[in-house]
Formats: structure tokens, C-alpha cells, sequence
């Protein structure tokens, strides 16, 4: 059974992977409506990837006694200035969920759950992968330049697995 502090974070967590998942799928649209078909594909991937972390918190809320929470979920940014802003913001909302995580380690320890310490260090690894990941995009597009959107753009897709599980 879940006490209350690991219950409640946990339902944060639900929250905060609801908030990815529509983040992303904004981030989608702008890069579909901006002819960036690629880097829209790898965005709506993202966007489900987020969505599945999303329900397996809520099952392990349910499956340990507790009851999953599902909240009215804050509207994400729908305009960006280009590509380089998108995945900086990507990369700084995956270092704040990297906190997130982090914070649950935490409350996990402090509460004594080690069944719940034991579960989440799937998200720690995740979490390395997804930073790991957006950083090496990053990396390309700086390599890239501007002018070479079309390239980056057409490649990106094949940067997908190196990284992030598929999970
Ligand atoms: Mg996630």
C-alpha cells in the first residue's frame, strides 16, 4: 500500500507526463504547419513516448492501493522562433523532469518505500537517455548551421534510437 507523500508525487509525476506529452504535441503542430516534416515525426514519437510514461505511473499508483489523478493539464507554448528554440526547450523541460524523478528517489527514501525506490529507477535511467538524447540533436543543429534546416530536418528521424528506449 502507498502512504500518502509517495502517492501524491507520484500523481504529480502524472501530471507533469501529461504536460510532456501535449508539450511535444504542440512543439508537433508548430513543426508541421512549418514544413518540417521530420522533425514534426520525431516530435509526435516523443509525445507518445510521454504519454506512455504517463500510464505506466498511473497503473503502478492504481496497482499499489493508490488511486491515479487525472488533472486539467496547463496549455503549452504553440509558437517557437526555429528549430534550435524547440529543442532547447525540450532539453530544459527533460533536465526539469530530471528534478522531478529525482525528487521522488528522494521522498521514496525518506518514506521507507524501497518497492517504489525500486520501481523508479527505470524513469532515473530514462531520463539520462532522454538529456543524452535532445543533447546530441542539439549538437547536430549547432554542427548544422541554419542553413541546413532542410538536411537536419530530413535526417532526424535517424537520430531517434540511438539514445531513448521505445518504451
Ligand atoms: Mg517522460
Amino acid at each position: 500500500m502507498l502512504n500518502k507523500k509517495v502517492e501524491d508525487i507520484l500523481n504529480r509525476q502524472v501530471e507533469r507526463e501529461a504536460y510532456s506529452s501535449n508539450l511535444y504535441l504542440a512543439m508537433a503542430v508548430w513543426a508541421e504547419c512549418n514544413g518540417l516534416e521530420g522533425t514534426s515525426k520525431w516530435l509526435y514519437a516523443q509525445s507518445d513516448e510521454e504519454r506512455m510514461h504517463m500510464l505506466k505511473f498511473i497503473s503502478y499508483i492504481n496497482e499499489r492501493g493508490g488511486r491515479a489523478r487525472i488533472t486539467a493539464i496547463a496549455e503549452p507554448p504553440s509558437e517557437y522562433k526555429d528549430v534550435r528554440e524547440v529543442f532547447d526547450k525540450v532539453l530544459k523541460h527533460e533536465q526539469f523532469v530530471s528534478a522531478s524523478i529525482n525528487e521522488i528517489v528522494e521522498v521514496t527514501l525518506n518514506e521507507k518505500d524501497f518497492t517504489t525506490h525500486n520501481w523508479i529507477q527505470y524513469f532515473v535511467t530514462e531520463q539520462i537517455e532522454e538529456e543524452a538524447s535532445v543533447q546530441s540533436i542539439i549538437d547536430k543543429l549547432k554542427l548544422m548551421g541554419d542553413h541546413n534546416i532542410y538536411m537536419f530536418d530530413r535526417d532526424i528521424m535517424g537520430m531517434r534510437s540511438e539514445g531513448g528506449s521505445e518504451e
